[in-house]
């Protein structure tokens, strides 16, 4: 078999097959050959754990899951890369390459289809311009999923693992933290990649809970909440969330009060509980 992470031999297969990198898909394909085998071992693929990949590109990761999981399933959007996929793939008899838009598909149903026992992992080098909403949408939809092990651009990492309180937090940490557990795994340096992005990646693996880590009575309400608190970092947290929830600066003051809140505080240093507090006496 040939090797995909052999920058010569990756760039005359994509060559042969006519193929041009798009930026706007976030086309950076990995060349270092030490990722792909640390990132099947963590997402744990087993013969008794299948993987969903997003964006296989040439196939270098696929190739290196299928050599331990039972089945993995691709989802690549560009259709430009089928047939290259197609040559490169051609001896793993457990892949599938769907062609299809990883903000769109029906995952619920995929799992159901594809995948008739055992468990199921996400395993993926995201594309940049996809990673929170992608990520957002299968915490979200609450899939029967084990884990997501991705590879995001490491601003990206450190936003969606820090902890809600501290200065890193964002909307997508506190998000993050309702469903999973996050974990940074190891550095990725831009040189990793072909052709090479302007900033270093982060492996971060989000081990999905059972159930949700807080309670709030209502729960659409906590997210609007928290969305609000974030929308507009510099101001105050009174101030965000005055004008997101259509709330008087004073009802504001006084959920505040009740919460053991500082009037002045930011959303970034308010934790789980604070939030699921504020979110319960709003409700109420
Ligand atoms: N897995 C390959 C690797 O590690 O070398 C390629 C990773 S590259 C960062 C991202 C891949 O995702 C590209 O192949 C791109 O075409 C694909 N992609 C971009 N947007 C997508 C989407 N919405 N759904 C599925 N795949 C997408």
């Amino acid at each position: 078999m040939n090797n995909l992470t052999d920058i010569a031999y990756i760039k005359s297969i994509l060559k042969r097959h006519g193929f041009t990198f798009s930026k706007a898909l976030g086309q950076n394909f990995l060349i270092n050959p030490t990722v792909c085998p640390r990132m099947a071992e963590y997402c744990g693929a087993s013969d008794t754990c299948g993987v969903i990949e997003i964006g296989p590109g040439a196939g270098v990761l696929t190739r290196e899951l299928s050599k331990t999981a039972h089945k993995v399933v691709a989802i690549e959007l560009d259709k430009r890369l089928l047939p290259v996929l197609k040559e490169t793939l051609a001896e793993c008899d457990n892949v599938k390459i769907i062609n299809g838009d990883a903000l769109r598909i029906d995952f619920n149903k995929l799992i159901e289809d594809e995948f008739a026992y055992g468990d199921v992992v996400i395993c993926a080098n995201l594309p940049y311009y996809i990673t929170s909403p992608v990520i957002m949408r299968i915490l979200e939809e609450r899939l029967p999923i084990k884990s997501l092990t991705v590879m995001v651009q490491l601003e990206a990492a450190k936003r969606i693992c820090a902890e809600p309180g501290t200065r890193e937090a964002g909307a997508v940490s506190v998000a993050v933290r309702y469903y999973a557990v996050p974990e940074m795994l190891f550095k990725v340096s831009a040189g990793s990649f072909v052709p090479p992005p302007k900033v270093d990646s982060e492996v971060i693996k989000l081990n999905i809970l059972n159930n949700p880590a807080v309670a709030p009575k209502d729960e659409k309400l906590f997210f609007k909440i928290v969305r609000s608190a974030f929308a507009q970092r510099r101001k105050t947290l009174s101030n965000s969330l005055s004008s997101g929830l259509s709330l008087s600066k004073g009802e504001v003051a006084s959920a505040l009060e009740y919460c053991g809140i500082k009037l002045t505080a930011r959303a970034e240093e308010l934790s789980m509980d604070e939030f699921v507090m504020l979110a319960d006496f709003l409700t109420d």
